[in-house]
């Protein structure tokens, strides 16, 4: 199968062909037509995780059709139509046990640790997997664990956003704040979008944001708000916007932080949250559960998928400059020709 492969960190990144994946007895190969470029793997490129493994297969955004099933394998058969979490839980713990597998510490990461999605095919366990219902574009199956199942459990189970609440989105116009104000509506919110370059700021009004925010003080913006702010802010952006969300929320506020784009330590104004009660909760990647919200979703048609750009195997290294030089909106997919 063809395949591209990450040499090392700052290294070459090639395609090649590769021996086709076997299951083990726990396992599945699925044949994909597309996958996700994740600004995670923009950042094992550059070194910042340390626990991966070089030369690799980079990636971690799958779906596709069953086309092989390990020996053990109960709840799936070959032509099933199926999406992965973007990482292996152990299946185990007290985490993988009460549903929580996101939170899993000993779980194997695709294209860091396990070889990953940039590839025809990919093989996973099957606890790993989840089931793509009927009218869901291949676009939304392959971005449900990575991207619209991430919002969703920081929106959802992270955030715990009601109906009617006021929803600050930053970074809105990357590949993950462009579908989490989807998400947000879909979810009931008034959704306030903040990015800082105006020709996104058009097409996210296409997006149903109820309000766009396009100064770098986007927290005076909304100041004049019930209880003086947002009811939840997601930060998908990090250093560059990390206080003026803090500074948007209304006492009780909370903010949510994913995404950390530029992986910095921030400054934490202690007496600000405590006086306005504020809470601030991480939120990292997805439950199979939160998958399958997501995936409804999409089928229902709340989610639309933004795409800027398909590429191909041999294009990688070109689609990973283009997303650090954010000329994109929306999310770049790797066309996998089978
Ligand atoms: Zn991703
Ligand atoms: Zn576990």
């Amino acid at each position: 199968m063809k395949a591209a492969i990450m040499e090392g960190i700052k290294g070459d990144i090639r395609s090649t062909n590769l021996q086709d994946p076997e299951p083990a007895d726990d396992e599945i190969v699925i044949r994909q037509k597309l996958t996700g470029i994740c600004y995670r793997d923009l950042l094992t490129h550059e070194g910042f995780f340390p626990r991966a493994k070089f030369p690799i297969v980079p990636g971690h955004e799958v779906s596709g059709i069953v086309v092989r099933t390990g020996k053990s394998v109960k709840k799936f058969k070959v032509g099933d139509r199926v999406a992965s979490l973007i990482y292996i839980p152990c299946g185990k713990c007290e985490y993988c046990r009460s549903g929580r597998e996101n939170l899993c510490p000993n779980k194997q990461t695709l294209g860091e640790t396990v070889q990953g999605s940039y590839a025809e095919m990919v093989k996973v366990p099957e606890r790993c997997l989840v089931r793509v219902p009927p009218g869901v574009p291949e676009e939304l199956a392959t971005i449900s664990a990575c991207v619209t199942g991430m919002v969703y459990h920081a929106l959802s189970v992270s955030g715990q956003v009601l109906p009617g609440e006021n929803v600050l989105v930053t970074g809105a116009g990357g590949g993950v704040g462009a579908h989490a104000v989807q998400v947000a509506k879909a979810l009931g919110a008034n959704v306030y979008a903040y990015t800082s370059s105006k020709w996104k700021a058009e097409k996210l009004q296409e997006l149903g944001v109820d309000h766009l925010l396009l100064s770098d003080e986007f927290d005076r913006e909304v100041k004049g708000l019930p209880g003086g702010g947002i009811d939840l802010a997601l930060d998908t952006v990090g250093l560059p916007t990390f206080s003026r969300s803090l500074r948007s929320l209304k006492f009780g506020g909370r903010l949510v932080v994913i995404g950390n784009v530029q992986p910095v330590p921030v400054e934490l104004p202690l007496g600000l949250i405590i006086l306005k009660g504020n809470r601030i909760e991480g939120s990292i990647s997805s439950t199979r559960k939160d998958m399958k919200k997501a995936l409804e979703l999409s089928a229902k048609g709340d989610i639309k998928p933004v795409i800027s750009e398909k590429t191909d195997l041999d294009h990688v290294a070109d689609a990973y400059t283009m997303m650090k030089t954010k000329k994109n909106l929306g999310r770049i997919l790797i066309e996998l020709k089978n």
